[in-house]
C-alpha cells in the first residue's frame, strides 16, 4: 500500500492542521499500521504522522482511538513540568474538524493524526547497553505514571492478546485439526510446549486470583515503539494501539525478549541464538529505577517469569499459524513460521539456562533501589 493508493490530500482536509502540507511519504517500519510522515511547508507550522489504522487487527478502531485519548490525557496530568529534568514527552492526537479524533473515509478505513516528533530516531535493534537502559526507563516511566489509572476504563483492543491459557488451547485445536498435515513434523515442539503448560501459565492464574494486579500496560514493547533524541535519551513512548489492562510482567517479558536475542527473531540456525547478559542488566536496572516504588513484591517476582513467558508465547502462536497452514502471520517461505517458533524456544531455552543468574539479577536491583528509596523517605 503506498502512497498513491490513498488520496492523502482529500484526508489530510478532514484533519485540524497547521499550514500547508506539501506532502506524503511513507515513514517507518512498523508492520501493523500505514504510515506517512506530513511534511508541513509552511513556516513555524509542525510536520504530521498520518496513519491508516489497520482495522483488521484492531476491531474496535474507536475503542482504541479512546483509549488512546485517556491514556495521553492522564499521562499529561502525571507529566512533571520541564524543569524537573524528566524531558519525556506524550503523542499528541490532532481532531478532526468534526470535533473526532480519526476519520473513517468512504472505503471504511479509519485515519488518525499525531504531531510529528522532529529530530527523533527509533531502533529496530539495540545497540548498546544505554539505548538498553533508557529503553528500560522509558516503559517504566511509563507505566509508573499509569499505576494508578483506573484499568477499567480502558477497553481490550485485542481481546485475550496475552491470555496463555487461550493461547495454548489454539494450539491443542490446531493439533487436533492439523489442517496443513503438518503436525508428525513438530512432534519436538510439540513436547518442548507441552513439558512446560503449567509453568507459564502462572502470571496468568495469578492475575485470575487477584495476586497480581491488572495495571495499563503497553503490550508492544519492542523496541522501536521508543523514540530517542538526538542525544539518545529516550524521548516518547509510541504506539498506542495496544495500551489496555494488562500485568507489568508482559511489558517486561516483551522488551527482553526483542533486546536480548543476539540473532534475528527467524534466524534458522539455531546456534546463533544467544542472549545477551549485558543488555538484560542494562534494560532491568532502567526499568526498575522508575518502577521500583510502585511494584509488589509478587510483580517484582513476575518479571523474570515475564522474559519467559513472552518467547514461550511467541513461539506457541508461530507452531499454532504453521500448523493451520500459515493463514495470520504473514511467511516469506513454507517453513518460516516454523522457524520462528524453533528460534523462540531456543530463546527460553538459553533463559532457562540463565535462570538463576538473571532472576537475582531483578532481585538485587530491586533490593538496592527499595533501600536508597527508603534512605531518601526518611
Ligand atoms: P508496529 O509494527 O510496532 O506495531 P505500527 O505499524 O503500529 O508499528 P508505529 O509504531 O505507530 O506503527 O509507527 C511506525 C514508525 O513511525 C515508528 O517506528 C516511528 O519510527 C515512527 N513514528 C511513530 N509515531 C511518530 C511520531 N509521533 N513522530 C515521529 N515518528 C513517529
Ligand atoms: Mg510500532
Ligand atoms: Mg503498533
Amino acid at each position: 500500500t503506498g502512497t498513491n493508493t490513498f488520496n492523502i490530500t482529500a484526508i489530510v482536509k478532514h484533519f485540524n492542521i497547521a499550514g500547508e502540507i506539501a506532502g506524503a511519504e511513507a515513514f517507518g517500519n512498523g508492520h501493523i499500521n500505514d504510515t506517512f510522515w506530513l511534511k508541513n511547508q509552511t513556516s513555524g507550522c509542525p510536520d504530521y504522522l498520518l496513519q491508516r489504522i489497520n482495522h483488521h487487527v484492531f476491531k474496535d478502531v474507536p475503542g482504541l482511538i479512546e483509549n488512546i485519548r485517556l491514556v495521553t490525557a492522564y499521562l499529561n496530568s502525571k507529566m512533571p513540568g520541564e524543569d524537573s529534568g524528566k524531558s519525556q514527552k506524550v503523542l499528541k492526537l490532532i481532531d478532526t474538524t468534526d470535533g473526532e479524533l480519526f476519520h473513517r473515509d468512504a472505503d471504511g478505513n479509519y485515519w488518525r493524526v499525531y504531531l510529528f516528533l522532529a529530530g527523533s530516531r527509533s531502533y529496530d535493534i539495540v545497540l548498546t547497553e544505554q539505548q538498553a537502559y533508557e529503553g528500560g526507563k522509558a516503559f517504566g516511566y511509563f507505566q509508573t505514571l499509569l499505576s494508578d489509572m483506573d484499568p477499567q476504563q480502558l477497553s481490550e483492543t485485542i481481546v485475550d492478546f496475552h491470555n496463555i491459557r487461550k493461547r495454548l488451547r489454539d494450539l491443542h485445536k490446531a493439533i487436533v485439526e492439523n489442517a496443513a498435515g503438518r503436525v508428525d513434523e513438530v512432534n519436538a515442539e510439540i513436547k518442548f510446549v507441552s513439558e512446560r503448560e503449567k509453568s507459564m501459565a502462572v502470571i496468568y492464574d495469578q492475575g485470575c486470583e487477584g495476586l497480581l494486579p491488572k495495571r495499563i500496560t503497553h503490550n508492544d514493547t519492542k523496541f522501536n515503539n521508543i523514540l530517542f533524541d538526538a542525544d539518545d535519551k529516550a524521548e516518547c513512548v509510541i504506539d498506542l494501539d495496544t495500551v489496555m489492562p494488562g500485568h507489568v510482567a508482559y511489558d517486561f517479558g516483551d522488551a527482553i525478549r526483542t533486546i536480548i536475542n543476539t540473532a534475528a527473531e527467524d534466524e534458522p540456525d539455531l546456534d546463533k541464538i544467544q542472549i545477551n547478559i549485558p543488555l538484560f542488566k542494562a534494560y532491568a536496572e532502567g526499568y526498575i529505577n522508575e518502577a521500583h516504588a510502585f511494584l509488589t513484591d509478587a510483580e517484582v517476582e513476575s518479571l523474570f517469569l515475564g522474559a519467559m513467558l513472552l518467547p514461550y508465547m511467541q513461539g506457541v502462536r508461530f507452531l499454532t499459524d504453521y500448523l493451520q497452514g500459515d493463514t495470520y502471520f504473514k511467511t516469506a517461505y513454507p517453513g518460516h513460521n516454523v522457524v520462528r517458533a524453533r528460534a523462540q524456544f531456543k530463546l527460553l531455552t538459553k533463559l532457562e539456562e540463565q535462570a538463576t543468574l538473571l532472576r537475582q539479577i531483578i532481585i538485587d536491583t530491586v533490593a538496592a533501589h527499595k533501600s536508597r528509596y527508603k534512605e531518601e523517605q526518611n
